[in-house]
Formats: structure tokens, C-alpha cells, sequence
């Protein structure tokens, strides 16, 4: 299982469980006891200050070992050197303390002054969320990309698939023809949370194809980023019913392979890749396979597929786009 990584730009309540009281009457529902640790199954995500779960497992900013983009100082230096007066003065790129900005677009200044202070309800959430970007930021682990954008670059992300899918030398073939993915030494334990965990991408060979018009050559994704992914993407059509379960499509039905037009982008709620956005970017590359994580989730989404429960293997995953 792949962990996701949930680093939260969604700014609410985080942690705060409301629990509703009711007037005890014999029968009804108990209230739990003051003091009654609440228990988490290990998969949820926050939205709002809402708990929403996601049938894979999840790492939340505040959970033991997780990576909150809410702090101000580095995470990954010797602690004295963490606070931002240093990290500003030994990194040029970073120039404020927050790796997040306010979502301003589509609020009104009644619902601006509401969410200042990080207060989004669920409904106000869902009329301004929109779509779900998928990257691939080349740093190889969760623990490597939060490195890179909290520590070096000032930003932020929402939530990191862990083992990405990294570089050339990562990859080596086994004696009975599958390809293994190795964490360099230089990573440490690269910080993976599955003990002993080694990645398979779904596809042995490199895939090649054009995105963005340019030829690119990829190694694909692990079954379990896929599985992982899927199901994240389910989730978060469900919560936000503006995000369709779909990517962008030509004609043929077949993915987009570069930058949509400004208006076509404007208008479109559901999946995309960051390369429908920006024409200088080609993340998540050519090897990712959006027909599958689509199908993945949309029978999610349908009641095909239990949260957590065994997905067809990837034999089963159409090949080639
Ligand atoms: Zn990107």
C-alpha cells in the first residue's frame, strides 16, 4: 500500500471533531464519555475539519512522522538553523514563512471574511474546488518532495503519493524480468512508512510518448500508487461534486496531451494533469495512465469497489495511450 501524505493547504478546524449532544433519552445514542479517544481508522483525510475516508491509508500533517506545510521553519536542517530568519537568509528562494496563500477566487467578501482565519465550512468548500492536479515532481519519496518544496522552494502541496516515480538510475531488472525500484543510499531509508516495502512499476520497460509535443520517456508508476491514487481520486469526487471523475478529453475520448485552452481550462471541473495547465510543464508524464485511475475510481464511486478493499490487478489495465 502507498501511503498518501496529506501536507493540508485546506485550511479548517484541523483535529476538531464536533460531536453533536443530544438530549439522553432511553434508547437514543450515548454521548461518549469526556476523555473517550475518538478512534481513527488510519485512512481518512481532512476536509473542513471533517474526517473523510479514503480506503487507502493516509499520514495526516499532524499524525506522528507527517509533514505539515502549516509550520513556518525548514524541517529538514539542524534545528537552530530551522526558524526563518535563517532559512530566509540561506535560501534566496524562499521569501515568506507560509508555503500557502488564501484561495481568494469566487469568494465573495462576506465569504472572504469568513475564511480569513481559516473558517471554511463544507459547502462554501465545495462551490470553489474544482479540480484535482496531478503532479510528478521527480524527487523520488513524499519525504524528498516535502524536502524540496517546504525547505528550498517556498511551496506547498496538498497530498504526496509516496514513492514517486523517480529517476533512471532508481531502476534496475531482476533476474526474472521485472524491474525494481532502489532508494539511493544518499536518501537514507528514503523514509518510505512500509517496512521493507520495494516498488514494481506496472510496466517493465520505459514508456515512451508525446506530451506537450514533445517525445518523453517515462518509467510507469507502482500498482500501488495507482491503487492509492484511485481511490484519493474517489474521495475527492465525492466530496466535491464539482470535481467530475473524469480527465480532459479529445474527441476520440483519449487524454489531452498538452495545455488546454485558456477558456476550455477556465470552464473544467474534474482530474488533470499539470500539464493541462502550464505549456513549460509535462508532469505527470506519458507513462501515467489516466484511463485506469479514472475507471479505478469511477467504480469506487459506484459501489463497484469497497473503500480498502483488492482492486483487479494491473494485468488488467489497458496498455499504451
Ligand atoms: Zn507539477
Amino acid at each position: 500500500m502507498s501511503d498518501v501524505f496529506y501536507s493540508a493547504r485546506w485550511k479548517g478546524p484541523a483535529g476538531l471533531i464536533l460531536i453533536s449532544f443530544s438530549i439522553m433519552f432511553s434508547g437514543c445514542k450515548t454521548t461518549p464519555a469526556p476523555g473517550t479517544v475518538s478512534a481513527r481508522q488510519g485512512d481518512e483525510i481532512v476536509v473542513a475539519g471533517r474526517m473523510v475516508h479514503s480506503g487507502t491509508r493516509v499520514v495526516l500533517w499532524m499524525d506522528p512522522g507527517g509533514y505539515d506545510a502549516y509550520r513556518v521553519e525548514r524541517r529538514f536542517v539542524p534545528l537552530e538553523k530551522a526558524g526563518w530568519e535563517d532559512s530566509k537568509a540561506e535560501v534566496s528562494a524562499l521569501r515568506t514563512p507560509n508555503r500557502y496563500s488564501m484561495r481568494r477566487a469566487g469568494l465573495t467578501d462576506v465569504e472572504l471574511e469568513q475564511v480569513r482565519g481559516g473558517g471554511w465550512d463544507l459547502p462554501l468548500l465545495q462551490k470553489v474546488v474544482d479540480q484535482f492536479v496531478i503532479h510528478f515532481d521527480v524527487c523520488g519519496t513524499s519525504r524528498q518532495c516535502f524536502k524540496v518544496l517546504h525547505d528550498r522552494r517556498d511551496l506547498s502541496v496538498h497530498f504526496m503519493l509516496d514513492l514517486d516515480n523517480p529517476l533512471k538510475e532508481w531502476y534496475t531488472r531482476e533476474g526474472n524480468g521485472a524491474t525494481r525500484i532502489t532508494i539511493p543510499g544518499s536518501l537514507g531509508d528514503g523514509g518510505i512508512r512500509t517496512k521493507g516495502f520495494v516498488g514494481h512499476p506496472a510496466r517493465p520497460e520505459p514508456v515512451t510518448g508525446r506530451v506537450q509535443g514533445q517525445e518523453l520517456i517515462q518509467y510507469d508508476f507502482t500498482p500501488e500508487q495507482y491503487r492509492a491514487l484511485s481511490k484519493l481520486t474517489a474521495t475527492l469526487c465525492k466530496v466535491f461534486p464539482k470535481i467530475k471523475c473524469d480527465y480532459p478529453r479529445d474527441g476520440e475520448g483519449k487524454v489531452i496531451p498538452e495545455k488546454l485552452p485558456d477558456e476550455r481550462l477556465k470552464e473544467y471541473g474534474g482530474v488533470l494533469g499539470h500539464y493541462h495547465i502550464q505549456t513549460n510543464k509535462n508532469d505527470p508524464g506519458p507513462a501515467f495512465q489516466w484511463d485506469y485511475v479514472i475507471e479505478q475510481a469511477q467504480r469506487t464511486l459506484n459501489g463497484g469497489l469497497s473503500p480498502g478493499a483488492a482492486q483487479t490487478s494491473m494485468g488488467h489495465m489497458r496498455q499504451g495511450h
